[in-house]
């Protein structure tokens, strides 16, 4: 194994359907400068703006038939990265049509924390980035947020319980494929493209789940 996959907590022996995909995301919790700024105020506006001229409908119907409509607010949902104006990038963008099954993974897991409370509040801050703004705000070559799916997520009040989040990731995250990284922040990660997790400096070692 690479040091770069072993960042990540991606174990030895880890299902190899899943394994060429969970490596090319290996580094995303490198991704801290992306992860450093709350997005301003003015946001409805710009969305709105924005949502006039996106197939933000299709997306949102394709959701709402997974009945996950909600999960995640659409404004939040489609924030990408929160240097996207330092890198001249777009403040939303709509994952690729062959992602969206990626995130409706996502919204999946999402809903069942919310359902067993170890989610509550929370605001997702910094979710699916192009290539380009990626680089520019960044993220590891192959952040998750690039090449699949993630999100970043700041709980509100800045709290959030990690023994239930851990003990759900020890008890389902396999199954779930999911990556848990907590960036110096204290912004969260979540993913489905492997069962792995890291804390502050991008390391196993360094995950509140230790
Ligand atoms: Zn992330």
């Amino acid at each position: 194994m690479t040091g770069a996959i072993e960042a990540d907590g991606i174990k030895a022996g880890y299902m190899s359907s899943h394994f060429t995909r969970a490596a090319l995301c290996a580094a995303a919790a490198l991704a801290v400068v992306a992860c450093s700024v709350v997005p301003a105020e003015g946001e409805l506006a710009a969305f709105e703006q924005w949502a006039r001229t996106a197939p933000v409908g299709a997306f949102e119907q394709y959701l709402a038939t997974s009945n996950l409509e909600g999960v995640i607010p659409a404004r939040q949902l489609l924030r990408t990265a929160s240097d996207w104006r330092r890198c001249g990038g777009p403040r939303f963008e709509i994952p690729p049509r062959d992602r969206w099954v990626d995130v409706a993974r996502v919204l999946t897991l999402v809903a069942e924390l919310k359902s067993r409370k170890i989610l509550g509040g929370f605001e997702s801050v910094s979710n699916f980035r192009n290539t380009e703004l990626n680089a520019c705000a960044g993220g590891a070559q192959n952040s998750a947020h690039t090449i699949v799916f993630a999100i970043d997520i700041v709980p509100h009040g800045g709290i959030i319980d990690e023994t239930l989040l851990c003990d759900f990731w020890r008890a389902h995250g396999k199954a779930w494929d999911m990556g848990l990284g907590k960036y110096p922040s204290g912004r969260l990660h979540l993913d489905t493209v492997g069962y792995r997790s890291w804390g502050h400096d991008g390391r196993e070692g360094s995950s509140p789940c230790r």
